[in-house]
C-alpha cells in the first residue's frame, strides 16, 4: 500500500529539454529530489539514496563543508511514494506525465548508492507496486558509484545476482591516478586497480546470470552491465598523462566508458580537450565511447547537480536566496 506522507516543496521544469524535478520533505525533514528525465523509447528517473551527502567530491554542487549535517539514508516507503508522485502530474491522483510503457530507475541523484544498498532491494522488491500504481511493464535499474571500498561492491554484487536485479553499474573513474582521484573523490578508497578488477567480476557474473541479461537487453543496445564515467575538468584530470593511462586501462579492459560533460563550479571550467580524447580512444578497437551533456541542466538534475536551496538553508547568503528565488519563479510548474 502506497504511503501519502511527503510534503511536496515544488514542481520545476527545465523549458530547454522538458525534465521535471519534483522536490519533497519527508517527516523527518530530510529532503528527497528526483527528475523525470525524457527519453525516446523510456522513462529515465534519476533519484538520491540519501537526504544529503558530505561525500565531499571536489565536483559536486551539494558537498559543503561549512554544513554539519549527517547523510541520512532515504526509507523505500519515502522513496517508492516519492519516485510514484514524480513521474505523475501531481494532482492528487496518479495519472503519469508520459506514456512510455517502461521506466529506468537511475541511483544518480544525492548520496553514494553503495551506502544504501537496502534501499535498492526494497525498491525492487516492491517493483509490482511501483508497476501497479504506474502502470509501467518493465523496470530497469542503473546506479553511479564511486567504489568507495571493495567490501560494499562485493556485497552489491552478491545482492544483485541473488535477486537477479537488472543494474547497470557506471564507475566514477575521473582520473586514473589514486592520488588525485583522493583528491577528487575523497571517499573513494579502493585503487584504480581494484575498482577495475571489481567492475570486470561484475560483468563477468552478471553475463553468466540469464535472468538478468534478459532484462537488461530490453533497456540497453548491449549487455555490457558496466560503464566507465569521466568528467573532463579544465587543468584538473584532463592531461596527456591521464588521456594516456585511461586508454590503457580502456584498451586493456575493454569496458564501455562516457564522457559526461561537466557543470562548472567555483574555478573548476570544464575541458576543451573532449574531442581529442574520444578521438584518440576511438583508435581502440570494438570500445563503445559515448560522450553525454546530462540532462535538467538549468533544474540541476544530475550527480552532482541539485537544488542547493533546499540542503543550504542554513548558510545560504541573501544573495544566494534570491538567486533562488529567481530560478523558482524562472522554472516552477502548477503540477
Ligand atoms: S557527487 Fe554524489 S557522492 Fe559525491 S558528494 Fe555529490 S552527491 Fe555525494
Amino acid at each position: 500500500m502506497l504511503q501519502n506522507k511527503l510534503i511536496s516543496l515544488g514542481v520545476f521544469k527545465d523549458f530547454s529539454d522538458d525534465s521535471i524535478k519534483s522536490v519533497f520533505k519527508a517527516e523527518n525533514n530530510g529532503i528527497i529530489e528526483m527528475t523525470l528525465i525524457q527519453n525516446k523509447k523510456y522513462d529515465v528517473v534519476c533519484v538520491p539514496t540519501h537526504h544529503f551527502c558530505n561525500l565531499g567530491c571536489k565536483m559536486c554542487h551539494l558537498t559543503n563543508n561549512k554544513l554539519n549535517k549527517k547523510m541520512i539514508p532515504i526509507k523505500a516507503n519515502d522513496f517508492i511514494e516519492a519516485l510514484c508522485k514524480s513521474t505523475c502530474l501531481q494532482t492528487g491522483y496518479f495519472k503519469r506525465r508520459t506514456e512510455k510503457k517502461n521506466v529506468l530507475i537511475s541511483f544518480m541523484g544525492v548520496g553514494e548508492p553503495l551506502l544504501n544498498q537496502q534501499l535498492i532491494l526494497d525498491v525492487f522488491k516492491n517493483e509490482s507496486l511501483i508497476k501497479k500504481t504506474l502502470g509501467y511493464i518493465d523496470v530497469s535499474y542503473a546506479l553511479s558509484t564511486t567504489i568507495p571500498n571493495s567490501n560494499l561492491f562485493n556485497n552489491l554484487l552478491t545482492m544483485v545476482d541473488k535477486n537477479n536485479i537488472p543494474l547497470k553499474v557506471h564507475f566514477s573513474l575521473h582520473t586514473p591516478f589514486d592520488h588525485k582521484r583522493l583528491d577528487l573523490l575523497p571517499s573513494a578508497k579502493t585503487t584504480v586497480n581494484e575498482a577495475i578488477l571489481l567492475l570486470k567480476t561484475y560483468n563477468k557474473k552478471i553475463q553468466c546470470n540469464k535472468a538478468i541479461i534478459n532484462e537488461y537487453i530490453k533497456f540497453h543496445n548491449s549487455s555490457i552491465p558496466i560503464e566507465i564515467h569521466y568528467t573532463l575538468i579544465k587543468n584538473e584530470n584532463d592531461s596527456e598523462e591521464e588521456l594516456n593511462k585511461v586508454y590503457d586501462i580502456i584498451r586493456d579492459n575493454q569496458i564501455p566508458i562516457k564522457f559526461l560533460t561537466f557543470n562548472p563550479k567555483d574555478n573548476l571550467q570544464v575541458s576543451d580537450k573532449q574531442e581529442e580524447w574520444v578521438e584518440k580512444l576511438k583508435q581502440i578497437p570494438n570500445i563503445i565511447i559515448k560522450t553525454y551533456s546530462p540532462p535538467g541542466k538549468e533544474i540541476g538534475s544530475s550527480c552532482g547537480e541539485f537544488t542547493k536551496h533546499y540542503y543550504h538553508e542554513e548558510i545560504e547568503t541573501e544573495e544566494e536566496y534570491l538567486e533562488f528565488l529567481n530560478w523558482r519563479n524562472r522554472h516552477k510548474i502548477d503540477f
